[in-house]
């Protein structure tokens, strides 16, 4: 009786295994007959009322019975893993054919390689780059720069107040008096950075605009050094045949200061639209730092002395690139940005 119905197992478990199509229906299928609950598991719970001499050979039975069933469950499931991936791969094909998506690499703003490009020249010279805080006390950005309380420059038209001590500073001359307190001659920095003046903004003006100022000092540092160093770099910014040519003007924190032209970059000295018939277009001031300014710093004017310059980042980008509004630089249209 027992072996009958083993037999009976046996035999449709493999005509059922031959119809299973997918993993879910193999899964069932072996649950039902050889589960807890299963088929196979049902008979031989009769196993008790078998005599002595059967009881072996039947259970010997049932477990071939059951490792048959098994392999034949192994050997199914092999199969249908790969007919399931192969279906899996055949539905998620992948167009190669179809174009990918556009990585844009961008590049420098025109003003960032302006001010890379003096960096560059400078450090070549074996200067420094030194930077300082765009909020600034007064005393850095006015006072330590021999500019007293109650002076112009200091008008509050022209200057972001934050409080009476406080400023968003005008100059990144400020960075010069932070070094100068710091470090002892000898002292070469350049010192680039973005500063403030309420100004409205037109083809020329901007409330915030880019310096780049450079400072020496040092034992015997006269204005042929000053000159002879300003005219490596218009040589090297705007090209070899480009003179430099100096105008008595006034700083506080410099004595003697010049405001410094260079070759018109569009006519080469001749006289044009850009130079307003000059053949000169004015791009820096400069002069030998005051002696106050040295004395406020703790560094003795009668041992040293220094020279000091800055120009504006926006104006030189505009003269190098033939830019005529300022604003442009700002307004960060692709169409423009993307000819630089
Ligand atoms: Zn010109």
């Amino acid at each position: 009786m027992m072996k009958e119905k083993l037999n009976k197992i046996k035999f449709e478990a493999e005509k059922n295994l031959n119809e299973i199509n997918n993993l879910q229906e193999l899964d069932n299928f072996r649950v039902k007959v050889l589960g807890k609950k299963g088929e196979l598991t049902q008979v031989l719970r009769g196993m008790g009322s078998l005599s002595n001499e059967e009881r072996p050979i039947i259970g010997q039975y049932a477990n071939e019975v059951r490792s048959f069933i098994e392999d034949m469950i192994g050997k199914v499931k092999i199969q249908l893993t790969k007919k399931e991936r192969d279906n899996k791969i055949k539905n998620e094909k992948i167009d190669i054919s179809m174009p990918g998506k556009k990585n844009e690499l961008g590049h420098r703003h025109p003003l960032s390689n302006v001010i890379k490009d003096i960096e560059n020249v400078f450090i070549g010279m074996g200067y420094e780059i030194a930077e300082g805080p765009e909020v600034e006390l007064d005393y850095y950005n006015f006072e330590a720069l021999n500019i007293p309380k109650g002076h112009p420059a200091r008008d509050t038209q022209d200057t972001f107040y934050i409080n009476e001590d406080v400023v968003l500073r005008t100059q990144t001359s400020s960075v010069q008096i932070r070094v100068m307190e710091n470090k002892k001659p000898p002292i070469r920095i350049i010192c680039p950075g973005r500063v403030y003046r309420s100004d409205a903004v037109d083809a020329t003006h901007s409330p915030i605009f880019y310096q780049v100022e450079g400072l020496v000092v040092d034992k015997g540092v006269t204005m042929g050094d000053l000159i002879g160093t300003l005219k490596v770099f218009a040589k090297s910014l705007f090209g070899e045949k480009t003179d430099i040519r100096l105008r008595p003007h006034h700083f506080q924190f410099t004595e003697p200061s010049a405001e410094v032209d260079v070759t018109c970059w569009v006519c080469k000295g001749k006289g044009c639209r850009v130079c307003k018939n000059e053949g000169w277009i004015e791009i820096l001031g400069a002069g030998m730092v005051h002696p106050k300014v040295l004395q406020n710093c703790n560094i003795d004017p009668e041992v040293y002395s220094g020279f000091a310059f800055g120009l504006g980042a926006e104006r030189t980008a505009m003269g190098k690139y033939n830019i005529d509004d300022l604003r442009l630089l700002y307004e960060n249209d692709l169409r423009f940005i993307k000819q630089f």
